[in-house]
């Protein structure tokens, strides 16, 4: 999946999937595989809508969410992206806009699907531009359980507008965003209906009804299972580690305790993203990757790590924040919480040894700076050996250590 839109320009073959995704579920992802299948376009492109102009009158969660949501659910998938095209562009979001828009990107002459539901089908006329709409793409009109899809209804849509209409019975599954709404609203599973991925958001930013999570002790036991699930089991082994060495550390140099232990538990966390996924997430987190970050892509999952602490755990704390974001590099102006990270992450217990590791234990409870310079000055000689260049942040942070 590439990190931008640069693909549409060479798209010749396209399927957009417009919807609210309030949130994004199981079947949205079933249509649109199903349709990758069927009608080989080379990618699919979800377009969550800015404020919907056929719900003015409901409620409907912020379009960074919803965006977000619909980013982690499908960027695993090469033949799947998303688009922030309605939720950048001022005003309501008409799809003639959007397919317009797409049309200029994509070369000329590409064949553009859009996949609707049989629900949405039958209100098509009532769209701004339906008309102008009608004529600009192809439309796959995929059945719905629940709604029927009027013969009457499309043959007038194929011979008065001369639409082009391609009805595709779909995997038929009975899932909406309204039913999901209303389950996390009462509380009620919703395993099966939405990916883990945003069942997760949704509880931790409390978007339809639900307590908000907070730095809380319990909240930090439930995180902790989710880490567990997605690290591998060594990863795990190392954050618990530092979750360890961290506590241990901000206790003995007056650091907050419990930020420790929330920037510790979530250090890693975006650590085993694929490759890929890095690269997507960094362009759609407009993260900057100066030429050392874009070679070397790995160190950027403290920056993602930061963000996704952010965007899927919920942590808002700044200084967590901070903590994460400079655990690879180090930087200039660390506070005390970066150091204790930091160091933890060299020094914690599960670690195998390494040629400073008793060093850097030796001073860590009794001269911190002189601790991270060790282990940093070792890890810049590394780099040199092995043909790397040292990132200036790492420069910048050991000459304030010494
Ligand atoms: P809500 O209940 O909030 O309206 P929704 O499930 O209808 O949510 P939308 O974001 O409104 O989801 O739908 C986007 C597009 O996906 C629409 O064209 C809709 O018809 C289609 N769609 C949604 N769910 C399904 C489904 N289970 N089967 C087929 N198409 C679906
Ligand atoms: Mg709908």
């Amino acid at each position: 999946m590439p990190s931008s839109h640069d693909f549409l320009e060479r798209c010749d073959k396209l399927a957009v999937m417009g919807g609210t995704f309030d949130p994004i579920h199981n079947g949205h992802i079933a249509v649109a595989s199903a349709v990758l299948q069927e009608f080989k376009p080379r990618r699919v492109l979800f377009v969550p809508g800015g404020q919907p102009p056929h719900k003015p009158d409901i409620p409907v969660s912020d379009g960074e969410h919803r965006f977000n949501m619909t980013l982690s659910a499908i960027c695993e998938n090469p033949a799947f992206d998303a688009s922030r095209m309605e939720i950048d562009r001022k005003g309501p979001s008409y799809t003639v806009d959007t397919i317009a828009a797409l049309r200029k990107i994509c070369p000329a002459g590409a064949k553009i699907f859009f996949i609707i539901g049989a629900d949405a089908l039958m209100e098509i006329l009532s769209w701004h531009g339906a008309e102008k709409l009608l004529s600009l793409c192809e439309f796959i009109a995929v059945h719905r359980p629940g709604y029927e899809l009027e013969k009457k209804y499309v043959k007038n849509l194929r011979e008065k507008y001369g639409a082009v209409v391609h009805i595709f019975e779909g995997p038929l599954l009975e899932i909406s965003g309204t039913q999901i709404r209303e389950k996390f609203a009462a509380g009620q599973a919703v395993g099966g209906l939405v990916p883990r991925v945003v069942e997760d958001y949704a509880r931790t930013h409390a978007l339809y009804n639900m307590p908000a999570p907070n730095l809380s002790q319990s909240n930090f036991e439930t995180v902790k299972q989710r880490i567990c699930s997605v690290l591998s089991k060594g990863r795990f082994r190392h954050t618990l580690g530092t979750i360890i060495e961290a506590e241990k550390l901000a206790a003995h140099y007056g650091a907050d305790v419990n930020k420790a232990r929330w920037a510790a538990l979530l250090h890693d966390c975006a650590k085993e993203f694929s490759t890929a996924k890095k690269r997507v997430l960094c362009a759609h987190w407009c993260i900057q990757l100066d030429p050392i970050l874009a070679s070397h892509i790995d160190i950027t999952h403290s920056l993602l790590g930061a963000e996704s602490a952010c965007r899927d755990y919920g942590i808002t704390d700044p200084e967590i924040l901070q903590a994460i974001a400079c655990h690879t590099t180090g930087g200039a102006n660390m506070t005390l919480l970066d150091k204790v990270i930091l160091l933890a992450d060299f020094i914690e217990p599960y670690r195998e040894d390494y040629p400073p590791l008793a060093e850097m234990r030796r001073h860590a409870y009794t001269d911190l700076n002189k601790a991270l310079r060790i282990g940093m000055e070792f890890t810049i000689n590394e780099l040199l050996e092995r043909g790397h260049a040292v990132h200036d942040r790492t420069r910048d942070a050991l000459r304030e250590l010494s």
